[in-house]
């Protein structure tokens, strides 16, 4: 019997045939096989905080939330091998433990490590790459059903496409990344006008490890967020701090949301980022103000190699559309989507957004590449949909 399943934001909502939770990557080839000898397909699900329909499927879907956990950990090398249901929050736990952290989050910590990766999941900071970077190697379950194990040390650009791949390969049973002595930040959030935050923006992305902006239109203000090394923190003259703490970093970067919202988010070229934000703020104003209820925020990200990474050999700026989830949201974002789209922009491949295929080879160089790969490793499209066959172009 179809077992009903939704989204973290409660704007998908669908009933697999099926939830499956392997606890083995055994049990993991044996569903590959099975559900590929039946002609079927298979979505597999992190922790549901997508909100583009990446996991919907009337088959099976497979959830690893069985297999979490840092397997092991190499203090020397900086390295750990983390399995992809492992939640970033358990994660960074686990890690403080061996004295090792991440270098750095996104806006929470809920995501599992395979569905954070999946996406290429990011925080902020302009020397920063998004989570997908830290991905040195994987073993993962292909549609034929074999184990494989590839570190970019030997197959490159295997992992340039498994590293952003929403779920498109393969199922990663164990992913080995990259981290850092673990370390401090001190975090502090303050108040001022946007006009003082856009006139000194260029001098708070530089002098801040870790910077963003939150943007209100209903009272045009605007929250800065910073996080920098203890007792490395820049003065900010024209704002008022509102609050300030020190700790580990993986406790203090992401924090915890209980309003549940929608998000249309796009990364453009760094030097676009002020001009974008200018037209949506200026559209948000003249035509939303009044039902919008929430906030626009920015971010910026280092470049990297990924071949669909939103960031792939670029500065980025990320603009990100927060909308409250019991409120429509399709007409708002689709009036804001093209303003973001003339600024050369990217999706987030798990939020609203209306692009296809089509549309999306274009802003990738690899594209083709990636499509190569996948179509090598599953040329009957065993984890493909018909949302997936038209982002990917099938
Ligand atoms: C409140 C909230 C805050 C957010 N903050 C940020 C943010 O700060 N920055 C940002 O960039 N994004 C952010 N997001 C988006 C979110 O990080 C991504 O959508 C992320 O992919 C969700 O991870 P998940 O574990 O829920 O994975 P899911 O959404 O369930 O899956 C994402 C993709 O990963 C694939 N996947 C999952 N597990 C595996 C596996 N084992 N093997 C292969 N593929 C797998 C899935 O097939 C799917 O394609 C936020 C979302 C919410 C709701």
């Amino acid at each position: 019997m179809a077992e009903k399943w939704q989204n973290w934001s409660r704007s998908l909502q669908f009933a697999p045939e099926r939830i499956v939770k392997p606890t083995s990557t055994v049990e993991i080839q044996e569903l590959v096989r099975e559900v590929g000898a039946n002609g079927g397909t298979i979505r597999v699900v992190g922790q549901g905080h997508s909100s583009s329909p990446l996991v919907a499927t009337d088959d099976t879907l497979v959830s690893l939330e069985e297999m979490s956990g840092v397997e092991s950990a190499d203090r020397d090398r900086c390295e750990a091998w983390v399995r992809p249901g492992t939640t970033l929050e358990v994660m960074g736990e686990e890690l403080l433990e061996e004295d090792l952290a991440v270098h750095n989050l996104g806006d929470v910590n809920v995501q599992q490590l395979g569905g954070a990766i999946g996406t290429g999941t990011h925080g902020t900071g302009r020397e920063l790459g998004n989570l997908s970077t830290m991905l040195l190697g994987v073993r993962m379950i292909t549609a034929d059903g074999n184990l494989v194990e590839r570190h970019i040390e030997d197959d490159p650009d295997f992992i340039r496409a498994a590293r952003v791949a929403l779920g498109t390969l393969g199922i990663f049973t164990c992913l080995r990344i990259s981290a850092q002595p673990a370390y401090k930040l001190h975090r502090q959030e303050w108040c001022t006008g946007v006009e003082d935050c856009l006139e000194h923006l260029h001098e708070l992305i530089e002098s801040n490890r870790n910077f963003d902006f939150y943007w209100y239109p209903r009272s045009d203000e605007v929250k800065l967020r910073t996080l920098n090394p203890p007792g490395e923190t820049p003065e900010i003259p024209y704002a008022d701090l509102l609050e300030e703490s020190v700790e580990w970093a993986p406790r203090i970067i992401a924090k915890t949301r209980e309003l549940r919202f929608d998000e249309m988010e796009y990364c453009m070229p760094i030097g676009a980022g002020p001009a974008a934000f200018r037209k949506v703020r200026r559209r948000l104003l003249d035509r939303h103000r009044r039902e919008v209820a929430w906030r626009t925020l920015y971010r910026t990200t280092a470049p990297d190699d990924a071949m669909l990474s939103t960031s792939y050999r670029r500065e980025t700026s990320v603009l990100s559309i927060h909308h409250n989830n019991e409120l429509p949201f399709e007409e708002f974002f689709t009036d804001i989507e093209p303003i973001l789209c003339d600024h050369h922009g990217r999706p987030h491949w798990g939020k609203k957004h209306n692009l296809r295929a089509a549309e999306l080879a274009e802003r990738y160089p690899e594209w083709d590449r990636f499509q190569e790969i996948r179509r090598r490793l599953d040329p009957k499209g065993l984890f493909m949909t018909d949302y997936l066959r038209e982002l990917l172009g099938d």
